[in-house]
């Protein structure tokens, strides 16, 4: 395979210091985004190919997602570049102290397939900003996609910068035996514990952006219309494909009749039909197996329609379901949204304590006392209180898992720190040389020693 040669080429490339011009940071970032720009309806016809995804939600979900963290670099990365002085402690002095942000090098960037466009290019925006050099895998399950943006970067831009491998397994697995400065991956809790054992032989620093059970809690004194509306559209946008959706909802058992009322009404105004232009597919027929099996159709309440043919599942709700059932057993990844109720809410986020730490969780009340026991309480990625999703869609939060659900985290300002080596630096004055770390030691030298400190 010919990675190794653009590997080799990329480290050259990266030893001439011409990624760290900033200008020349901010000239690729605007040349990506002109691309993106002028070929926005071949990215529409790409994924409305792979996985019957509409224009609509491309460019709200992915595109304009990418444009909006291109240009917080291009207004912040003369900031972010330079060096920051920090204060210096008294037994620096006289001195002076800064964090210098290096960029780390070779970069490689693995992508999932549920959101094909911004899962790789905003991990490429960051190591641009940061001043890497960067190779793209794209998921190979959309394969419109994976081939377009290999076509779109590979053509506009020199292989020994800025490169696209387009594959599957074999692929990756090549990739990962080259020792790269830094590997972001974006999938599946399984697939991340393979990437982090491949590459720590070679100690390569990893983010893990993977996923879980996220759970959303609807309390007795949420604002029900809104929470059924905000819920509905989060756990079918993207056909429930989504890392961060609502995967399974908790809610207060005397409300629950009300709230299942409301959110069939909101999913009938949303005319997620087969066929309807706005909702999308099933990536594909394992997939799609997979979801069918974690429905047991003896507790649908609404849905439930599938069609093979179109990897169409309607928007499916399931009621009275245990914590035991097969769909709380695994990540649903899929347009089926389980309920489960509860009647005592300190006992319920034990319950969920006891479970993998999720990427996202959700609360749904307008009491001080629950949202700050689902605060102080529950460990998980990110969240909101009062919506769902919109926490990823902030430059100013950082964007990731913990534990099961991932390592570490990036948009806006924190991508470019995950890019980045965070260099200590004490600049020293070489007048006022205090003696007293020096030998020979004394009783005297020790009494200054402990005043200082
Ligand atoms: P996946 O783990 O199957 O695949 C992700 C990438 O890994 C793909 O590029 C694939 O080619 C590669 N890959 C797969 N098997 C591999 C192997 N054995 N060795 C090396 N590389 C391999 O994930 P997916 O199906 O693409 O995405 C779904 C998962 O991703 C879900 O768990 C979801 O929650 C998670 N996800 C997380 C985020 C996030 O930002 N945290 C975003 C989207 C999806």
């Amino acid at each position: 395979m010919e990675f190794d040669i653009i590997f080799q080429s990329q480290k050259e490339f990266f030893n001439t210091h011409k990624t760290k011009d900033v200008a020349f940071r901010k000239a690729t970032l605007l040349k990506l985004k002109n691309i993106l720009k002028e070929s926005e309806s071949n990215l529409y016809e790409a994924i409305y190919k792979d996985f019957r995804k509409g224009s609509f939600d491309t460019f709200l979900n992915e595109l304009s997602l990418i444009y909006n963290e291109i240009d917080f670099f291009l207004r912040n990365i003369d900031r972010l570049s330079k060096p920051k002085k920090v204060k210096t402690a008294l037994k620096l002095q006289p001195g002076k102290s800064y964090i210098y942000n290096e960029p780390l090098g070779c970069t490689l960037i693995i992508g999932a397939w549920n959101y094909p466009y911004l899962l790789t290019l905003i991990p490429m925006v960051s190591s641009i900003a940061a001043g890497n050099t960067c190779m793209v895998k794209p998921s190979e399950l959309p394969q419109n996609t994976m081939q377009l943006i290999a076509e779109l970067i590979n053509n506009q831009f020199s292989s020994n910068y800025l490169y696209v491998a387009e594959g599957g397994v074999p692929e990756t697995t090549e990739l990962l035996k080259l020792r790269f400065d830094k590997i972001f991956f974006t999938g599946s809790p399984r697939v991340g514990k393979i990437i982090y054992q491949a590459v720590a032989k070679n100690l390569v620093p990893v983010t893990l952006e993977l996923g879980g059970k996220s759970p959303a809690i609807v309390t007795q004194s949420a604002n029900l219309e809104v929470a059924a509306k905000r819920i509905i559209w989060s756990k079918f946008l993207n056909g429930g494909q989504t890392c961060i959706a609502p995967d399974y909802l908790l809610v207060e058992e005397s409300i629950k009749p009300r709230f299942l009322q409301l959110m069939k009404e909101k999913l009938d105004e949303t005319q997620y039909t087969d066929g309807a232009e706005h909702y999308v597919s099933i990536i594909n027929k394992r997939n799609y197996d997979r979801i069918l099996g974690l429905i047991d159709k003896a507790k649908i309440v609404y849905g439930g329609k599938h069609n093979e043919d179109t990897l169409y599942i309607e928007p499916t709700i399931m009621d009275n379901v245990t914590w035991e059932d097969a769909v709380m057993q695994e990540e649903i990844f899929g347009p089926v949204l389980p309920v489960l109720s509860y009647s005592n809410y300190n006992a319920l986020l034990q319950k969920i304590r006891e479970r993998e730490k999720p990427l996202a969780a959700y609360l749904f009340t307008k009491n001080k006392d629950e949202k700050d026991k689902f605060l102080q309480l529950l460990s998980f990625g990110g969240g909101c209180i009062n919506d769902t999703l919109m926490h990823i869609t902030s430059d100013y939060l950082p964007f990731g898992g913990i534990g099961n659900s991932g390592i570490g985290n990036y948009h806006g300002a924190f991508g470019f720190q995950t890019f980045s080596h965070q260099k200590s630096i004490v600049k020293k004055a070489t007048w006022g040389e205090p003696d007293w770390k020096y030998p020979p030691y004394s009783d005297k030298k020790m009494n200054r020693i402990k005043r200082i400190i």
